[in-house]
């Protein structure tokens, strides 16, 4: 019995070890080295847009017509082999004069990489949006929000945060996602400070490109103008 309890006891630890595990490396505002970062002080009546991955050429273009119309700047954390892919988009969006940061080279899941290949991803997407002409602050956002150890690692070595974010629409609506569900869940939800996290450059993200012309108008409602990620950080 003894023995069976000692098993039983190594197979309950190693079971929470591994959940452990796991939401460390989901947090959001946790993880074992370097910075990182999910919201502005909220000082001034502000919030940061950010749209995540692409650029894609189809789309991209309508994101970047309501910004302009709404006369708001935003952050795109773009993909690196995206970048090369469209690279009119891009350029779209660095010609807008919105911030550009990077999303990786090609989304990986990067808990389990290794140092160098996680530097190459950082590196390469660097030197993709570099090439466009952008030399505004290069934000980085992990894919998938995962960071756990090497990825951390390898960011606080190179000085940079992980910025992620304070309002994430998306997940919280799920299925329930419609234009007016996200406009009315952003607008009425925003608080100063906020880092917002959006998708909008794929077929499937139709209802935030819907969305974004009331988001804009209906923050401005409430006093709030935009700023970039690096700006609402302080930088
Ligand atoms: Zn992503």
């Amino acid at each position: 019995m003894r023995i069976l309890g000692r098993i039983l006891i190594g197979i309950v630890l190693l079971v929470a070890l591994a959940y452990g595990t796991l939401l460390l490396s989901r947090a959001r505002d946790f993880q074992l080295f370097g910075e990182i970062v999910t919201r502005g002080d909220g000082a001034e009546q502000v919030v940061a847009l950010t749209f995540d991955d692409g650029p894609t050429a189809a789309d991209t273009p309508v994101l970047l017509r309501a910004l302009e119309q709404g006369d708001a700047v935003a952050t795109f954390f773009l993909v690196g082999r995206d970048v090369v892919a469209n690279p009119e988009a891009a350029r779209a969006i660095v010609d807008a004069g919105h911030e550009v940061g990077n999303h990786s080279w090609d989304h990986p899941r990067m808990v389990f990489m290794s140092p160098a290949a996680v530097r190459a991803q950082i590196e390469d997407t660097d030197a993709a949006i570099r090439a466009l002409g952008y030399d505004g602050a290069i934000p980085f956002r992990p894919p998938f929000g995962k960071k756990l150890v090497v990825l951390p690692w390898v960011l606080s070595r190179m000085g940079r945060p992980s910025v992620m974010w304070s309002m994430e629409p998306d997940t919280y609506l799920g299925a329930e996602m419609t234009a007016e569900a996200l406009t009315e869940y952003v607008v009425e939800g925003a608080e100063a400070g906020d880092i917002i996290l959006l998708h909008g450059m794929f077929p499937a993200n139709a209802a935030t490109r819907e969305a974004l012309p009331g988001i804009i108008e209906g923050l401005r409602e409430r006093g709030f103008g935009f700023v970039t990620v690096s700006e609402i950080l302080g930088g």
